[in-house]
């Protein structure tokens, strides 16, 4: 086993996040999707592992058992340290699911204390005096407040935090952190003896995160956004080889869109203005029993096996009401992952071997329907957005899994033109 360190993330597209961000330091890296078990196995030489949870916005207990179940399967693969993945924002309810989670984790490793910090400096996200700003606005003040399921009303970390934990919060400033590795080892001994459990950091970019990950490296649980991973990950020493990535070079490649968000909108419509085909699904006639996917897979049989194709179910905002109006919201995404999950299957039967899944949700019903459990992770194409290989399919089937608003406006074509494989 040459797992060095493991991570659990609170979503999915975070997992991906970290997963990039431990790519980025040159870990070789696996992600994980849902609770792994016994059976759940891992790419070979991995450097770092990263199971992708759902815990950011479920009831508590059920975080904080998702979470350590994700923890022991990670020791069991070798993990020496475990990092535990939340959002740049701290989005997290008045009760959790930060501190619980911490807390658990923290217990279940027998480690008096554990380093946080959010940070996400390239996202405008940094942290000063325990205090979290997005670009130039405090937290409270940014957009943030308005969050339609967590609105963050408070930029303390240290408040946020002590509302979420019985134990001791503290803070390592940046002026500590400026002076070094040395500095911040010192000060979480000090912290640690004071009886301290959960220590704050400010960081203002991504020196400061490698400074705080070189400090962070002899703790058995570590916590924070991408950045802090990153930093981490630095710290390790050089893995050499280990980045390679197999690059299949075989096969089709397509896209698979069921984000509405506007950046896939503008993503979809380079498509068409590079003159690629596309095809739009009907969801309420495949609702009213149409055979749609017959008709998409006739579609795709139709078309030149050289250029990928594009088969989406987004919507404008317009089209997506009247859908759901008319299903109603949750009968709607279902009927559509539904869709997009037995077409992905569909298609790499017939010989798709690099496709591009666009929306969170989505991502999570096509990797189902594939039977895919867990990826090696690859080079980025846009930040955060990764290729991955799947592990239980011999490296030779390549997922671009990204979260809606990701990805640069001509993300699609660039990204299946270029890595990982040529268009024959
Ligand atoms: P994002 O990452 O942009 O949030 P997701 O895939 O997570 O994208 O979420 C988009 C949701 O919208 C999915 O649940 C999907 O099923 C749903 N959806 C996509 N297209 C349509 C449509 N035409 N009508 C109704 N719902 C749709």
């Amino acid at each position: 086993m040459t797992l060095r360190i493991g991570c659990t993330a609170d979503d999915f597209t975070g997992g991906t996040d970290v997963a990039a961000a431990f790519r980025r330091a040159g870990l070789r890296t696996a992600l994980v999707f849902g609770t792994p078990d016994a059976g759940t196995g891992l790419p070979a030489d991995c450097d770092a592992a990263v199971v992708a949870l759902k815990s950011r916005s479920t009831p508590a207990e059920e975080a904080v058992a998702d979470s350590l179940a994700a923890q022991r399967w990670l020791w069991s693969k070798g993990a020496a340290q475990t990092y535990f993945k939340y959002c740049s924002t701290f989005d997290s309810t008045a009760r959790g699911n930060i501190g619980p989670v911490s807390d658990a984790l923290l217990d279940a490793a027998g480690a008096p204390l554990t380093l946080h910090c959010p940070a996400s400096p390239p996202n405008g996200r940094t942290v000063y005096q325990g205090h979290l700003f997005v670009h130039d606005e405090l937290l409270s003040e940014s957009p943030l407040r308005h969050h339609p399921l967590n609105p963050m009303t408070d930029s303390s970390l240290l408040r946020l935090l002590s509302a979420q934990t019985p134990h001791a919060v503290g803070l390592i400033d940046w002026h500590t952190v400026r002076r070094g590795t040395d500095a911040v080892r010192e000060a979480l001994v000090a912290h640690r003896q004071a009886g301290v459990r959960h220590v704050v950091a400010d960081a203002l970019t991504d020196d400061d995160l490698a400074v705080l990950g070189a400090g962070a490296l002899e703790l058995a649980v570590v916590a924070g956004a991408a950045g802090l991973a990153e930093g981490l990950g630095h710290a390790y020493p050089a893995v050499g080889e280990s980045t390679a990535q197999p690059s299949p070079r075989e096969g089709r490649a397509a896209v698979l869109a069921g984000s509405c968000s506007a950046r896939t909108l503008e993503q979809i419509a380079h498509f068409y203005a590079a003159g690629l085909p596309a095809l739009h699904l009907d969801v309420l006639a495949a609702a009213a029993g149409r055979d749609v996917i017959g008709e998409a897979l006739n579609w795709y049989d139709a078309q030149d096996p050289v250029a990928p194709v594009l088969i989406y179910a987004s919507a404008s905002p317009a089209e997506l009401a009247a859908v759901q109006a008319r299903l109603g919201v949750a009968e709607a995404a279902a009927q559509v992952e539904e869709l997009l999950g037995t077409l992905a299957a569909h298609l790499v039967e017939r010989g798709v071997r690099r496709l591009l899944v666009a929306g969170g949700e989505t991502s999570g019903a096509v990797t189902t329907a594939l039977g895919v459990r867990a990826v090696l992770v690859g080079e980025e194409a846009d930040s955060g957005v990764p290729w991955t290989y799947a592990a239980d399919k011999d490296g030779d089937l390549a997922l671009m899994l990204k979260s809606g608003n990701f990805g640069g406006p001509d993300l699609f074509t660039r990204a299946l033109e270029g890595i990982p494989g040529e268009a024959r």
